[in-house]
């Protein structure tokens, strides 16, 4: 896993009215850091900003050392370096779960798969390799949506509230994994509505009229 350095310097965003206003983060491996903040103030917009799927208007974005500019795409570094796992799983219902899984294998030159039996085996999802993804519970998706986002081994995990959708145990069986992949060396961002999941962080962070404060 390689090593994570992510730097937010003075970060902004707007769409038709300013979103964000001045974010400053550094998140490293051993980093787990949660964001709460009410609906609508701009939690996701961050997290797609870190993700790299979109560009800031103002500041500086540093990651892993390349300055992240606007209008620039880094495929790479959010294939190998970002696991993305999203309230709605974002699987692709036609596949199975197994191809769900793989599928960020597929853009890399021979695929990489060492990481498969460790992560089937500790989100207990075996015996749902071969089902397709429209006969699963939430849990089961999110279990699954959450072994494709580790595949490749990243060193940062971005969950943009993970277990909203989810039940007690279910819930539990995702931010007991997280924390496990912290201490295996990856950088967590979590956002989260809830105050209970937040406490698995070392930081908590609140975002609340486009800054983030500590909480
Ligand atoms: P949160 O995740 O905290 O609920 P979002 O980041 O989704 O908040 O949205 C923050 C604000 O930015 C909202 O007012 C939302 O309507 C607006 N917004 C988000 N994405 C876009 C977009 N692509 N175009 C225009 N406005 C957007
Ligand atoms: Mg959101």
């Amino acid at each position: 896993m390689r090593d994570l350095d992510l730097r937010l310097s003075h970060v902004r965003k707007s769409y038709d009215r300013p979103v964000l206003q001045d974010i400053n983060l550094c998140v490293r491996n051993d980093s787990y850091v949660t964001i709460l903040g009410s609906s609508g103030s701009g939690k996701s917009t961050l997290m797609n900003i870190l993700g790299l799927v979109e560009s800031h208007d103002g500041g500086e974005y540093s990651f892993n050392g390349t300055l992240i500019r606007a209008g620039v795409d880094y495929p790479k570094l959010r294939l190998h370096d970002i696991g993305f796992i999203f309230q709605s799983y974002n699987l692709i219902p036609t596949l199975s779960c197994k191809e769900n899984i793989l599928l960020p294998c597929m853009y890399e030159d021979g695929g990489d798969s060492r990481n498969f039996d460790r992560l089937i085996s500790l989100l207990k999802i075996e015996h749902l390799l071969s089902q397709r993804v429209v006969t699963l519970s939430g849990g089961e998706k999110q279990r699954v949506a959450v072994a494709r986002a580790l595949i490749l081994d990243p060193c940062l995990i971005l969950a943009d509230e993970p277990t909203g959708n989810l039940d007690p145990a279910n819930r539990e069986i995702i931010i007991s994994l997280l924390r496990h992949e912290h201490q295996q060396g990856r950088g967590i961002i979590l956002i989260t509505h809830d105050e209970q999941t937040a406490k698995a962080a070392d930081t908590v962070l609140r975002l609340e009229g486009g800054f983030l404060h500590e909480s």
